[in-house]
C-alpha cells in the first residue's frame, strides 16, 4: 500500500474513532448495541480496508490494517470485534476464497455497509473441533439447502450474509469433507437470535442462528465442493490477527489511562506514581506493550507476505505459526495490562464508567475466540514438533 494511503487511510480511523469514543462509552454504561459503530465507520469508508479498491476497498495490506485495528481496539473489544466479523473473517474469506462473481456481488456492498457480514463455524457441540459440526446441506436442483445451528457468532444477529460451513448430507469416511458457502440471512427459513448474556462487549453483537432447510444458490458455493475446512483455517489467520491486534490497543489504552492516572490520584501524600509498587505495574504493562507490538508487527508482515503469494505453502504456514503466537501473547498480554491498571486505578476501576474497567470486562473472551489459548498452545507446539506429534488429529 502506498505511504498516503496508508497514511491517510490510519487517519480516518483515528478520526472515526475519536468521533466514535462519546456515543460507545453512553452506549456500553447503557448495556445497548451500538450502532453508530456502523454507521460512523460508513461515513469514514471503513468497511473494507483490506478489500481491493477496484471492489470498492481501501486496498490495505496486512500490515496496515492490524495498525487500524490495534487504533480501534483501543476503544474497546466489541468495537474491533465488530470489524473482525464484517472484515477479518467476514470479506477475507470471499476475498481470498471467492470467484469473481461473488466478489461483485459481496465485496463493494460490503464495503460500502449496505451488507454486514459474518462467519459461522463454531456450533453448540463443536467449537474448537469444528470437525464435529453436525451443520448438513443437500443438492436441490440449483441451489443447496442447510440445516444446523451455529453458535456464538460475533455480528450473528444483525448479518445480511454469512460465511457458514456444513458437511453433505448421509455422506461418511473419507467423502464426508465439509463445504463452505456465503449465506443470506433472509427468509424464515433462516432464525437469528442475539445473545445477550454476557459480561462484557455489550455494544456488539453476538448471536446463534438456525438453518432449516435453508436456500443457498448454487453459485454462493465458496470454493470448491469439499473445501470448507481449508476455508475455515485460511480464514481464521486473519480473525487471529485482529484480535491480537485489537488486544495491542487495548495495552495502548490501558498504559495511557494508568500514566495519567497515577501522576494526578494523591495517597499518603503523593502521587500515586510516586509509590514503586504502581511503578511496578506501570513497567509491566509497557512490557506487555512493547511485547505485543513486536509480535503483532512480525505476525502481520508475514500474513502480508502470504497474502502476496496465496499459493505459497510455507508462507502461510509462517504465517499461520506467528500469528498463533501473537494472538496468544497479545490476549494474554492485554488481560494482565487491564487487570493490572484496574489495580492502579483502585476502586474507580473496577467499574464499567471507566476506560480500564470496560477493558478488563471485555478483553477475557479474546483468550477464548478464534482459537482458545490451549489450542493456540498445540499449534504452537505442534509447528515445532511435526505433525506426526501433533496433540490431536
Ligand atoms: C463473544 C464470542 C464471539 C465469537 N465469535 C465467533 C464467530 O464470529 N464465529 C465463530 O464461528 N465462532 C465464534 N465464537 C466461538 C469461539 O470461537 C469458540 O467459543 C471457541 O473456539 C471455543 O470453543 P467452545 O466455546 O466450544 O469451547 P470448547 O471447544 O468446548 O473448549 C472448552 C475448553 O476445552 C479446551 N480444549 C478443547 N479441546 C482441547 C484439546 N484438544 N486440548 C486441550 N484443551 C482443549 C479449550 O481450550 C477450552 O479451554 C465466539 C465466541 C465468543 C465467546
Amino acid at each position: 500500500m502506498k505511504t498516503d494511503s496508508r497514511e491517510k487511510l490510519l487517519a480516518d480511523v483515528d478520526a472515526y474513532c475519536q468521533e466514535l469514543r462519546p456515543i460507545e462509552e453512553l452506549c456500553y454504561v447503557e448495556h445497548r448495541y451500538n450502532r453508530e459503530t456502523v454507521e460512523l465507520a460508513k461515513k469514514h469508508n471503513l468497511l473494507g480496508m483490506p478489500v481491493p479498491v477496484q471492489y470498492g476497498g481501501r486496498g490495505a495490506d496486512a500490515v496496515t490494517y492490524a495498525r487500524a485495528l490495534a487504533r480501534i481496539g483501543r476503544e474497546g473489544t466489541g468495537v474491533r470485534t465488530f470489524f473482525s466479523g464484517q472484515t477479518s473473517i467476514g470479506q477475507y474469506p470471499i476475498m481470498r476464497f471467492g470467484n469473481e462473481d461473488q466478489h461483485r456481488r459481496y465485496l463493494p456492498a460490503s464495503a460500502r455497509g449496505e451488507i454486514i457480514l459474518a462467519f459461522g463455524l463454531t456450533e453448540p457441540d463443536a467449537g474448537s473441533n469444528p470437525l464435529e459440526m453436525t451443520t448438513t446441506y443437500r443438492r436441490d436442483g440449483d441451489r443447496f439447502l442447510l440445516n444446523g445451528v451455529k453458535y456464538l457468532i460475533s455480528n450473528g444477529g444483525i448479518a445480511d450474509a454469512v460465511v457458514a460451513f456444513g458437511y453433505p448430507e448421509g455422506r461418511s469416511g473419507k467423502d464426508r469433507r465439509m463445504s463452505a458457502f456465503i449465506v443470506d440471512t433472509r427468509g424464515a427459513t433462516f432464525e437469528a437470535e442475539d445473545l445477550h448474556a454476557k459480561p462484557g462487549m455489550f455494544t456488539a453483537n453476538t448471536g446463534m442462528f438456525q438453518m432449516t432447510d435453508h436456500p443457498v444458490p448454487a453459485e454462493n458455493l465458496l470454493s470448491e465442493e469439499g473445501n470448507g475446512f481449508r476455508v475455515a483455517m485460511g480464514t481464521l489467520v486473519s480473525g487471529r490477527l485482529s484480535v491480537a491486534s485489537g488486544c495491542l490497543g487495548v495495552i495502548e489504552d490501558c498504559l495511557a489511562e494508568a500514566l495519567t492516572y497515577a501522576k494526578t490520584r494523591v495517597q499518603h501524600g503523593k502521587e500515586i506514581a510516586k509509590h514503586q509498587l504502581i511503578q511496578e505495574h506501570l513497567a509491566e504493562i509497557e512490557m506487555d506493550r512493547a511485547g505485543s507490538d513486536a509480535l503483532v508487527q512480525r505476525a502481520a508482515e508475514a500474513k502480508a507476505a502470504s497474502d502476496a503469494a496465496p499459493g505459497d505453502a510455507r508462507l502461510a504456514a509462517e504465517a499461520d505459526f506467528l500469528v498463533a503466537e501473537a494472538k496468544f501473547f497479545a490476549s494474554n498480554a492485554a488481560w494482565d495490562a487491564a487487570d493490572r491498571a484496574v489495580q492502579v486505578f483502585g476502586g474507580r476501576g473496577w467499574s464499567e464508567l471507566y476506560r480500564v474497567g470496560r477493558h478488563l470486562q471485555d478483553v477475557r473472551v479474546c483468550r477464548i475466540y478464534e482459537g482458545t489459548d490451549e489450542i493456540m498452545k498445540l499449534k504452537i507446539a505442534s509447528a515445532l514438533l511435526g505433525k506426526e506429534f501433533a496433540a490431536f488429529h
